[in-house]
């Protein structure tokens, strides 16, 4: 039954490993530092695609705000939900250094999309399907959550030995990028599966977009290598 559902997609170990992060979410040199560092290509994505200038915008697994206070900044009315109540503070504690607005819940996209569906023009989700024990239940929750016409922005890491060998072995082993254990690879998504869930969620993948580390540049770009991390674009038919 879906109410049961709605209160159980919740991996409390992996909550827990964002709640003792929290003070750390605005330290660019941190444990989060990767967040920051694709930040500005990920805005740039969502800006080009759905414009965010004066759109109703939710910002599911908003964890310290990074992405959902770079969305304010270009104009959208934000709202981000995370489960970490920790997170939410220093999310919420930043406003005040910032002076961005951004309206925090704590919550689950499901419990959110029993409560305001088809109310917002975007639904971002980013880094998050892969720390969840059923992403497909996210994915639909994201559908109901935007209106007909509106777009939904999700990213998260490809099930591929390439995905295993650089995100799990290269960043949290060799690089030190992230905190051992940060990710588990069996919960790395294939593409096909975002995919297949989202057709049957009424949403269409209108896009495929690859993130690729540069490790002797230390830097981020997009392209067509979607073997690693890579964001999907969708969008939710008109009535
Ligand atoms: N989306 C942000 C943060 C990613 S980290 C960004 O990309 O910058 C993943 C976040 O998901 C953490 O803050 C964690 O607390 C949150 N999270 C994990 N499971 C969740 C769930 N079931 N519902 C909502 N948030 C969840």
């Amino acid at each position: 039954m879906r109410m049961a559902h709605t209160t159980h997609n919740v991996d409390p170990a992996e909550v827990a490993k964002f709640r003792t992060l929290a003070a750390r979410w605005w330290d660019p040199d941190s444990e989060l530092k990767t967040l920051h560092d694709i930040n500005p290509l990920r805005i740039d994505y969502i800006d080009t695609r759905a414009r965010l200038a004066g759109k109703r915008v939710l910002d599911v697994g908003c964890g310290g705000g990074i992405l959902a206070e770079a969305m304010a900044q270009h104009g959208a009315v934000v709202t981000g939900i995370d489960m970490a109540e920790d997170a939410l503070n220093v999310a919420k504690l930043h406003l005040l250094e910032s002076g961005v607005q951004v309206d925090y819940r704590h919550g689950t996209a499901e419990q959110f999309a029993a409560q305001h569906p088809a109310a917002f023009d975007v639904v971002t989700c980013m880094e998050l399907l892969e720390h969840v024990p059923d992403p497909s239940s996210v994915v639909r929750a994201c559908a109901a959550l935007v209106k007909p016409g509106g777009h939904v922005f999700l990213s998260t890491l490809n099930r591929t030995p390439k995905a295993y060998l650089l995100a799990v072995i290269g960043a949290e082993y060799v690089l030190n990028m992230l905190p051992r254990g940060t990710h588990d690879y069996a919960r790395f998504i294939r593409p096909s599966e975002i995919e297949a869930w989202a057709r049957h969620a009424g949403l269409t993948v209108t896009e495929l977009t690859g993130m690729t580390y540069n490790p002797l540049t230390r830097r981020y770009s997009l392209g067509r290598d979607i073997d690693v991390n890579y964001l999907v674009h969708l969008q939710r038919a008109h009535d």
